[in-house]
């Protein structure tokens, strides 16, 4: 197991010195997903490092949707996402927070800027807007409304409140500063109308305002010491700042960002995720391939394993891709420690004992875990038949092949040693079986006869196993940055992510087995019992990683 050392990063720094110069007296941060999608691995990113510091820090971590967008959120994507953090294992402060249960306040914040001429309504079209912005070179121009009287600007919000304007005909604005070098300081947008109904608010507002005009102003209503975001918003601290000092709001939050976290081999953005679901790349939010935090989930992976792997990359300002054989590396550490071990034989062929009694049944017990002791026992019914996969019987191999061949032997796992002696093939020439002996009293020992078998296989009775559905995946994309080029990602996507076999045969005891419970399938790699379709009847598992780590560390 690799440790993890107490994740200690730049943000920490800034907390304990803010706590020490009496700054802040008490570490208040947020996790702020809009609803407009499920989490992904990114947004557990977010979550570890805000609740983490609150939780480092003895302080609280609020859960607050921000939700000023009503037409691309959803009360599905709200129910996800907590669902999402809970299960990852945290637990927010307090209810859930809405950034909607804002608005009042915030309109009347809009108005108090409008009495101090430091926000007007402005005409101009979208397209205008843009042209009178200017450019990173070039400074931009003010608009002809920006020196509107107090009284009308008042008049003006008013109607666009009451709905008395069309969408995008009007927007209230900042008035700071349109030849900032900072294009977020160009007298940005404050409110637009949206004649839609909001999830939360019904038909309350037909405006809403922007994130830049929410977002600080809700952290200073909750009291938030620290506002964690990501890069991509580091040009808008001022705007962040700007806001905050000019608005009479009870406390003073200030932002910091870090950089958003890429793995290899995905997209993390919700726009492209939900393109992926909505065409039915995928079969859902929660498909197995998914980044989302559900789709893990399904996948097999566990809480533990997301965190430490969150931990593991560390938190640093730089927006660099992560290598996704980390996440492997902290699902597999986590598996390889808990789950108990079970045989399944992927693809079978049909093995006959010929010196074994037909009506004779063996109970044989084997451990569940080679180190855990606590995980208990399971019983292997062993019988003249039984099932090996096709991989491991060859007629005829050399030396590095240690598994079955024709004249040769090979310990079963937690069983006997068998010789094959003859194989038995269907019309078409294939080998239909193996015809082996069981060598005596090799049971937990080498034959008497100094032959000893060269490798170990697993097997399951012919007419004890249990047919078992099979999902195996491969990466969704066969790229490392699929969405970093100018191409279109769909071009990248793996043709087949999932294959599924129905197959496979599996030691009796996994009939028991509960959805989202992780086996070790011996040899094959890490498998979890689906979430929604498994049952003692239909056992359908999902493949949630193989057992082989290719995560190099660094320095070995
Ligand atoms: P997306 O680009 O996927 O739509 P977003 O930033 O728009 O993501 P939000 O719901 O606004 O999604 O995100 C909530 C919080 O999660 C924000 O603070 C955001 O910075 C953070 N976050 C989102 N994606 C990542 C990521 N890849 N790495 C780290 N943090 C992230
Ligand atoms: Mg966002």
């Amino acid at each position: 197991m690799i440790e993890t050392p107490a994740p200690s990063n730049f943000l920490d720094t800034i907390v304990r010195e803010d706590l020490e110069s009496g700054r802040v007296s008490e570490v208040v941060t947020r996790f702020p997903p809009e609803p407009n999608g499920y989490l992904h691995i990114g947004h557990a990113k977010s979550i570890s490092v805000n609740f983490g510091l609150a939780e480092r820090f003895g302080g609280r971590c609020n859960l607050r949707f921000d939700d000023t967008n009503p037409l691309k959120e959803s009360q599905e994507y709200i129910e996800s996402i907590q669902e999402d953090v809970r299960w990852l294992g945290y637990q927010w402060h307090g209810e859930v927070k809405y950034a909607s249960s804002y608005f009042g306040q915030l309109y009347e914040w809009a108005r108090q800027l409008v009495r101090e001429g430091k926000a007007y309504v402005c005409d101009l079209s979208a397209e205008e807007t843009r042209e009178y912005r200017g450019t990173l070179t070039e400074p931009g121009r003010n608009s002809p409304y920006r020196d509107r009287s107090v009284e009308e600007n008042l008049a003006l919000l008013e109607g666009m409140k009451n709905g008395e304007f069309d969408e995008g005909s009007r927007v209230l604005r900042a008035k700071i500063d349109m030849a900032s070098p900072n294009m977020n300081m160009r007298d940005p947008t404050l409110y637009r109308i949206r004649k839609v109904s909001h999830h939360q608010t019904g038909d309350d507002w037909c405006i809403y305002p922007t994130y830049d005009f929410a977002h600080g102003q809700e952290d200073a209503i909750e009291g938030v010491s620290h506002s964690v975001c990501t890069l991509e918003f580091e040009d808008h601290r001022p705007l962040y700042d700007w806001l905050i000092e000019n608005l009479p709001v009870p406390s003073r939050p200030r932002q910091y960002e870090f950089g958003r976290l890429n793995p290899s081999y995905t997209v993390t953005s919700k726009r492209k995720l939900k393109q992926l679901v909505d065409e039915g790349v995928v079969s859902g939010w929660d498909d197995p391939r998914m980044p989302t935090v559900s789709g893990m989930r399904r996948r097999g992976f566990t809480p533990a394993s997301i965190r430490r792997f969150c931990d593991m990359i560390g938190t640093t300002r730089s927006d660099g891709i992560v290598d996704v054989a980390m996440l492997e590396h902290a699902i597999r550490d986590d598996l390889n420690e808990n789950a108990p071990r079970a045989m399944c034989v992927v693809n079978p062929l049909r093995v006959v004992l010929a010196n074994y009694p037909e009506d004779q049944v063996e109970m044989l017990s084997a451990g569940s875990h080679p180190s855990r002791e606590d995980l208990g026992q399971r019983q292997l019914p062993f019988a003249r038949e039984l099932l090996i996969d096709r991989e491991d019987f060859r007629e005829e191999a050399n030396k590095k092949y240690k598994r079955l061949v024709l004249g040769k032997r090979v310990r079963l796992r937690n069983a006997h040693v068998i010789e094959a002696v003859d194989v038995e093939r269907d019309d078409q020439g294939e080998v239909s079986a193996v015809l082996c002996e069981v060598v005596s009293d090799t049971l937990g020992k080498d034959p008497a006869d100094g032959i000893k078998p060269k490798g170990v296989i697993h097997w399951v009775s012919a007419a004890h196993g249990i047919p078992v559905e099979l999902r195996l995946y491969n990466r969704l994309f066969q790229v490392e940055a699929p969405d970093r080029g100018e191409e279109d990602f769909h071009q990248y996507l793996t043709p087949d992510s999932l294959r599924v076999t129905t197959d496979a045969v599996a030691e009796p005891g996994l009939a028991a087995a509960e959805p989202e419970q992780s086996f070790q399938f011996e040899r094959e790699g890490y498998f979890v019992a689906d979430r929604f379709d498994h049952s003692t009847e239909k056992p359908v598992f999902n493949k949630t990683i193989g057992l082989r780590d290719t995560w190099q560390r660094q320095g070995s």
